[in-house]
């Protein structure tokens, strides 16, 4: 039975996702003959729904599982990691859109480095804070412990090794490692190793603590060597930032490490004791951003003082935005560590020759339906649950406690706190 709902979830995600992709394209599509910063402006926001829909399509199938099957606790596991891989491949549709010809190989290689750096941690906290037991102990201090050493593994070089293991990160060309290596050392930059990867996206890294860059072949394929240059003088200039700074952004990347304390937080100290959590994380996550917000604008003016011809920089900025297709202009007010591609050009003493962008969207609407539905099961998940506990309350005979208290367990691995199931709400002897 579970394996059917597994499979199902799997083919429904990913056609429910490619579905809402293919719809929210529409105004893309039609706008074929337009400016690329016109295009990536209609882009952006599919794309962001695409990657949030993931989430919101497992987190449906998670809860509508657990509401129906709520006699088998982690039923809901194996079909709501099914529907998250169903979505999360509905990406690599959606990607060819944007790199016609794209193989599947070659977008899975991109889809592991990105994970590699930016959600392996994240999945590890998840883990965590499920295999967390409800109450502080040696065992909670060891999943916390464990976990913490993993996280920091990560972040220092486990996540390259990883990816070297893998072939999909190599060592650099002569070209490129000599162009570095150069601009690093008159950055005063002590580089150590330049990688590449076959990534279709255009991007370039400065890994901070292996004090490595990375680049993908499809930017160095596109820049000149002075762009190129101009680029990893930027990417130097990382390299040459402060103890502190760094240490901003370790604690930035560690910012959601708090939240795998959530269960037993919530049994010992209730609702305040998450709030608290919740605050911790909230505040861990923006401070550092304000800090790598600033250190972007700080590597732009280096890379334009060590470039010739500021030109040479704006043109392989705008190189590697088209190449992704990203907007010159991002939604309003929006929180990303660098500046809009208009205004970097702009501060390197270049004016676009074209107007400026509108702001780009931030969602799309493909996202509504997906987040209502969840919404719905969510508040018949909470009532449910409220009615359980007051015939539980009833059938003691003494008024009901509080949610919080009542349920101590992690509520997605408690099988008694949302049933319906009469053998479970029966009274027991
Ligand atoms: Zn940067």
């Amino acid at each position: 039975m579970i394996f059917m709902f597994t499979v199902g979830s799997f083919g429904i995600a990913f056609l429910l996702a490619c579905g809402l992709n293919w719809l929210g394209l529409i105004p893309w599509r039609r706008a074929s003959e337009a400016h690329w910063t016109e295009r990536a402006r209609l882009l952006f926001p599919v794309r962001i729904s695409a990657a949030i829909n993931v989430w919101v399509i497992a987190a449906n199938v998670a809860v509508g599982l657990q509401m129906f099957r709520s006699d088998a606790a982690l039923a809901w596991l194996g079909p709501a990691f099914a529907a998250w891989c169903g979505a999360a491949l509905s990406g690599y549709m959606l990607d060819r859109e944007i790199w016609p010809g794209l193989s599947l190989i070659r977008w899975f290689g991109q889809f592991l480095i990105y994970g590699m750096f930016w959600q392996a941690g994240l999945l590890l906290m998840i883990s965590g804070s499920l295999l967390m037991p409800p109450n502080f102990g040696w065992q909670s201090w060891t999943v916390a412990g464990v976990l913490l050493a993993l996280i920091l593994s990560l972040i220092f070089g486990l996540a390259l090794t990883v990816l070297r293991w893998t072939r999909l990160v190599q060592p650099a060309s002569p070209r490129v490692r000599d162009i570095a290596f150069q601009t690093a050392q008159q950055a005063g930059a002590n580089l150590r190793a330049v990688w590449v990867d076959e990534g279709p996206a255009a991007h370039a890294f400065a890994l901070l603590p292996m004090k490595d860059m990375l680049f993908s072949e499809s930017l160095l394929r596109r820049l000149s060597d002075n762009e190129l240059a101009s680029i990893c003088a930027h990417e130097a200039a990382h390299l040459i930032e402060s103890k502190w700074v760094f240490a901003g952004r370790v604690l930035g990347a560690m910012a959601l490490y708090p939240l795998v304390f959530i269960c037993p937080v919530s049994h010992q100290f209730g609702l305040s004791g998450v709030l608290v959590l919740f605050v911790a994380g909230v505040l861990l996550i923006s401070l550092p951003r304000k800090l790598a917000q600033k250190m972007e604008k700080r590597a732009d003016a280096a890379a334009v003082r060590q470039t010739a011809d500021p030109v040479i920089y704006a043109h392989a900025l705008e190189k590697l935005y088209e190449t992704n297709q990203m907007p010159a202009v991002m939604p309003k007010k929006n929180r990303l560590i660098h500046a809009d591609l208009y205004d970097r050009m702009v501060a390197a003493g270049v004016t676009p020759g074209y107007e400026r962008p509108k702001p780009s969207p931030r969602t799309s609407w493909t996202t509504y339906p997906l987040a209502v539905l969840l919404g719905l099961q969510l508040g018949i998940m909470i009532s449910r649950a409220q009615d359980a506990n007051e015939q539980e309350a009833a059938r003691k005979g003494s008024s009901p406690p509080s949610l919080s208290q009542q349920s101590p367990e992690w509520p997605l691995l408690s099988s008694e706190v949302s049933t319906n199931n009469p053998n479970t709400n029966a009274p027991r002897r």
